[in-house]
């Protein structure tokens, strides 16, 4: 085995050896201090399924002159070169996909069938999509009279840091390191300690198609790696995905320094259900919306149910027998729906907010504490879990559980509810599900909410607007416009054509 491949073994049992090193420079590297982390499978307790390289603010250093470097000819690359890179990049992970939802699934306990290979997909999409929008960075004229020319350039940053969390690593990485270097800039990407491996494998795929130094990758913890990197001199600018807390912390940092940040927070979001949608096309809409299937690990999770009193006993009771068929298992085996959480921390912290809502008096109408024997016990897994009986302002109704449990709340008023659903820090999703096409956009006009779903829940595809509004972020991700906002800057040229 090569010191760069991180390739897990098919049922992701063994230690690898030696460890997964970084990627900095087209050159695959241990840490300068030698250090490494274990990463764990979560669906089996205690099983350690790698090293990784032990990243500090030196390997940081390496990694920001290597990108630095690179991009004074990356740059100046034609948007052809570019596009081609990108496209070839979408193309080896349509091929290569399976091993890398594989590697997913073993690193973060996504059920292959249901998460690791609609992300990994997913991942080669956005590539696709940026690669086919190099030719596009144009600029402007502005009329100043007819002997002067003045024109804008769109042009890159520079060197661009990347902080992704671990609940999807493969799409959330591809949405900064696609826009980014097809825009020209270079990028040092700092996965979370709890899933680098799919990001690494992500690296090797983007390095064998690109120049050395465009894309590196720094593993290690949030003060070790993620501070020096975001505080950089050289970095021009920053890009995050993961919790609020986390977000203000660098916004801090960016502020100091004047660099720019995209900022993608956390969630609490409300779905919406009106009294003519009580039937199992919504119920299971409510399930997409509330990414059972990821076990609840996604910041746009529809975790807040607000269901119209006239039919919350009938809608809780399907909702219960569909979220009840649902398997939960070995993330591996073709026919789970749900694997395991994502790491103890998450299993912990889900258990917590458990503890605490059924203390307070909440019913488990489905689900309720993980199992405390039997297979289910012998990894990180919850069950799909849904309380009634909930008062809106308990910590399991307010705060991001990031985990399978659903809240849900009756109502009987559309002002009310509206005020309950904006009743929040977060805004970054929505759903809602009614008939009245007309009541529905003019609720979705009133929820604060970055993005707004009515009677569907889809996943967020290349090209749409992603973001949050109050604390859930600041900026978007995802589409062309974005790639100019985030990843260029315009430069104004005015030239005196008749000196
Ligand atoms: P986190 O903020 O703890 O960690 C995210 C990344 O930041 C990790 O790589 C971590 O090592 C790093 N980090 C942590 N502390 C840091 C610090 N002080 N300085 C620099 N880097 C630091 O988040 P998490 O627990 O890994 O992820 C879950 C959170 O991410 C949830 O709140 C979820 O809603 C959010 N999220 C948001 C989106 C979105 O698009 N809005 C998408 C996915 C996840």
């Amino acid at each position: 085995m090569d010191r760069g491949t991180i390739r897990l073994e098919e049922n992701v049992t063994q230690t690898l050896n030696p460890p997964a090193h970084m990627l900095i420079d087209g050159t695959w590297l241990p840490s300068v201090s030698g250090r490494t982390f274990s990463v764990e499978d979560p669906s089996v307790r205690g099983r350690v399924i790698a090293e990784v390289a032990r990243g500090d603010g030196d390997d940081v250093e390496r990694a920001v002159a290597a990108a630095a470097a690179a991009f004074r000819t990356w740059r100046k690359t034609t948007w052809t070169q570019r596009g081609r890179a990108l496209i070839a990049i979408a193309e080896q992970l349509e091929t290569s996909g399976e091993e890398l939802a594989r590697t997913l699934a073993g690193e973060t306990g996504a059920a292959i069938r249901t998460q690791a290979r609609p992300e990994i997909a997913l991942t080669a999409e956005i590539f696709r999509y940026f690669g086919g929008l190099t030719s596009q960075l144009k600029g402007e004229t502005t009329p100043l009279g007819e002997g002067m020319l003045s024109y804008t350039r769109r042009e890159p940053w520079g060197v661009v840091a990347a902080i992704v969390p671990w609940n999807a690593p493969a799409s959330l990485s591809a949405h900064k390191i696609a826009p980014a270097i097809a825009a020209g800039n270079t990028i040092v990407i700092k996965p979370s300690v709890e899933a680098p491996l799919t990001v690494l494998a992500l690296a090797r795929i983007c390095q064998a198609h690109l120049p050395k130094g465009v894309v590196n990758v720094v593993t290690g913890s949030g003060a070790d790696v993620g501070m020096p990197l975001a505080s950089h001199p050289l970095v021009r600018k920053i890009t995050f995905t993961g919790n609020t807390d986390t977000g203000k912390a660098l916004l801090h940092v960016a502020a100091d320094r004047i660099v720019p940040a995209t900022l993608e927070l956390g969630g609490k979001s409300p779905s919406l259900v009106y009294a003519d949608s009580d039937d199992m096309r919504v119920v299971d809409g409510v399930i997409a919306a509330m990414r059972f299937t990821r076990q609840g690990q996604s910041c746009s999770a529809g975790s807040r149910l607000f269901l119209h009193q006239d039919i919350f006993g009938s809608f809780m009771s399907k909702l219960a027998t569909r979220l009840s068929a649902l398997k939960v298992g070995d993330p591996l085996d073709e026919a789970t729906d749900i694997g395991s959480l994502a790491n103890k921390r998450q299993f912990e912290r889900v258990c917590s907010f458990l503890e605490d809502g059924i203390a307070q008096g909440a019913r488990a109408v489905v689900g309720g504490m993980p199992p405390a024997s039997g297979p289910l016990a012998a990894g990180y897994y919850a069950l799909p879990t849904v309380l009634a009986d909930v008062t809106p302002a308990w910590r399991v109704a307010r705060e991001e559980v990031f985990g399978p449990v659903l809240v849900a709340i009756p109502w009987k008023d559309e002002d009310e509810v509206i005020r309950l659903a904006n009743d929040t820090h977060y805004g970054l999703a929505a759903y809602i599900w009614s008939r009245d096409l007309g009541r529905a956009l003019r609720a979705a006009h009133e929820i604060e909410a970055g993005w707004i779903q009515i009677n569907q829940a889809g996943k967020v595809q290349p090209g749409h607007f992603f973001g949050g509004q109050k604390q859930s972020g600041l900026g978007r991700e995802g589409s062309f416009e974005i790639m100019l906002e985030n990843y260029t800057q315009r430069k104004n040229v005015t030239v005196n054509i008749e000196p």
